[in-house]
């Protein structure tokens, strides 16, 4: 299946079962905004509990946080945001399609890169297990080439984008002869800054002073609190505060489903360091961050670092975590040590001290930060996409699956009553009762027992328990798992604990 056609199907899935619907569908939609259906917010709620956990619950020195959306103006003239906030767009005059300057460069790049994979891919099937791929990367004449291509690009992008060059980004795209994907031509606009944050307007103030924005992150509320909850929760460097909520961008470009919205949700961390020490840090949370993804068992080969070509204002390093959307690899996550800079800028603006005194070094300081900011809906995206597969099965029939991992699933367990009399619904009531204690369970008794399966399988139900005729004489049901699609027979009495020790957020935890 082709990638692109991968990813309608998942949005058709993601609709049809109540993950995700266009926001005000009624009135056709509204571009880049999307709503949570019923299944939806229990999966997106379930990544935000094994972000939260992870951070807070599990590390003794990252405290909380829930900051308002609305912050006093100044924050973002502090921050940079109303000044550098921007990213380049270019126009196509002939298709009047609107695109990121800098995205279309990393298309270009991306585009030779897969060429790299297809020569590699070759080799492959040419040579079998004698390939040599490392060798074969250093000394094929091709890929050499390709290589050296893609240094030159990148380092072009770094001299124009890194000195906001508009005129040389403009340079770059003419001549490396990137053509508008719709309608094929060279014939681009001169390449401007666009300013990525929503502004609206305070009631009670008139003026210029009325004008304030919809936080395009949600680290700045985490920076103006930074002494409130140091003092407050008695915290000693290095320590962090982790908070989930939502930030608006006003994307050029905003297409490809939740991946890239114009409201969304993130999930950041930032992490108050001694100075000096902040590369020590960004390294040991690069670490973290990998380990956290890699436990959810989406597969190894769907990550990848990618080191910032163009730092951020306020970042001394930074990298991204790319993960294989249907899109290809893509920003999931970014690691940023961003230095001293928003508090030391928030210093400046409010006139208010942001420092620490280290009783260790007795001197007072401004904390250095490494930041970790992950997109809840990317996250959801990539959970999504990779756990959506149409499986042959031996009869020839088709299975839609989602191999969601057990502990995010929006259900835990789905009882079934195989008939819809001899008492066979009340006992599966009564075991749903005793386990909705724990879990969010879901009860369906319409439909043959194969078509409820399948029902279950499609939202990634791990677990079916199957109440039948020998319940009622020996106290036991069968329990099928989603992925082998296996039946056991077990008692009623272990049902909790043989669920439990499968879908567990522990697991993930530990
Ligand atoms: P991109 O280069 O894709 O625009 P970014 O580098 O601007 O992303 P950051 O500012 O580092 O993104 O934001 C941190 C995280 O927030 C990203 O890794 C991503 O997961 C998420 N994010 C950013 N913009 C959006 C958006 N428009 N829609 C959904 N998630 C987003």
């Amino acid at each position: 299946m082709q990638k692109e056609d991968n990813l309608k199907d998942i949005i058709s899935h993601a609709k049809e079962y109540g993950f995700v619907f266009p926001s005000s569908e009624i009135y056709d939609g509204l571009s880049a905004t999307y709503d949570y259906g019923q299944l939806g917010v229990e999966l997106k709620n379930n990544i935000k509990s094994y972000w939260w956990k992870s951070m807070v619950q599990m590390n003794e020195n990252i405290v909380g946080l829930d900051s308002a959306i609305f912050m006093h103006p100044k924050t973002w003239k502090a921050s940079g945001h109303v000044d550098a906030f921007n990213d380049p767009l270019i126009d196509n005059k002939d298709s009047k399609k609107r695109y990121r300057a800098d995205v279309l460069l990393e298309e270009y790049i991306e585009k030779i890169r897969a060429k790299i994979d297809k020569d590699v891919n070759k080799g492959i099937k040419r040579f079998g297990d004698d390939f040599d791929k490392n060798q074969f990367l250093a000394t094929n004449p091709n890929v050499l080439r390709n290589m050296a291509k893609i240094e030159d690009v990148e380092e072009r992008m770094k001299d124009t984008l890194g000195k906001d060059d508009l005129e040389g980004v403009y340079n770059l795209i003419i001549d490396l002869e990137i053509v508008c994907p719709v309608s094929g031509t060279k014939n681009w606009t001169e390449v401007r800054q666009f300013n990525l944050m929503f502004s609206t307007e305070l009631g009670s103030v008139s003026g210029d002073a009325a004008t304030i924005y919809l936080r395009p992150e949600t680290a700045q509320g985490i920076f103006v609190n930074f002494l409130n909850v140091q003092k407050t929760g008695r915290m000693k460097i290095p320590f962090g505060i982790a908070q989930i909520g939502k930030a608006f961008r006003n994307e050029i470009v905003a297409r490809q489903f939740i991946f890239r919205m114009r409201e969304f949700e993130q999930m950041e961390m930032q992490f108050f360091v001694r100075p000096g020490e902040e590369m020590k840090w960004y390294e040991h949370w690069k670490n973290q961050r990998i380990a956290w993804h890699s436990k959810l068992g989406l597969g190894e080969e769907n990550y990848r670092f990618h080191d910032h070509i163009k730092l951020a204002h306020y970042a001394n390093a930074a990298a991204d975590i790319e993960f294989n959307f249907p899109m290809g690899f893509k920003e999931l996550e970014g690691v940023h040590s961003r230095t001293d800079f928003d508090l030391k800028q928030h210093e400046e603006h409010s006139g208010k001290k942001l420092q620490f005194f280290d009783p260790e070094m007795n001197q007072n300081y401004v904390p250095y930060v490494v930041e970790t900011s992950i997109g809840l809906d990317r996250m959801f995206l990539a959970v999504l996409s990779s756990s959506f597969k149409t499986e042959k099965l031996e009869n020839d029939s088709e299975r839609v699956v989602l191999s969601l991992p057990a502990a995010l699933a929006p259900f835990k367990v789905a009882v079934m009553p195989l008939t819809k009399k001899d008492g066979h619904p009340e006992k599966a009531r009564e075991i749903m009762n005793a386990l909705r204690l724990e879990h969010n369970c879901a009860y369906d008794e319409k439909d043959s027992p194969g078509k409820r399966y399948r029902r279950q399988d499609a939202i990634g139900t791990p677990y079916c328990v199957m109440v039948d005729h020998q319940t009622m004489e020996d106290n036991t049901v069968t329990i099928r798992d989603r992925d082998t699609m296996e039946q056991d027979r077990v008692s009623i009495d272990e049902l909790a604990s043989i669920i439990e020790s499968k879908v567990s957020m522990t697991n993930l935890l530990r």
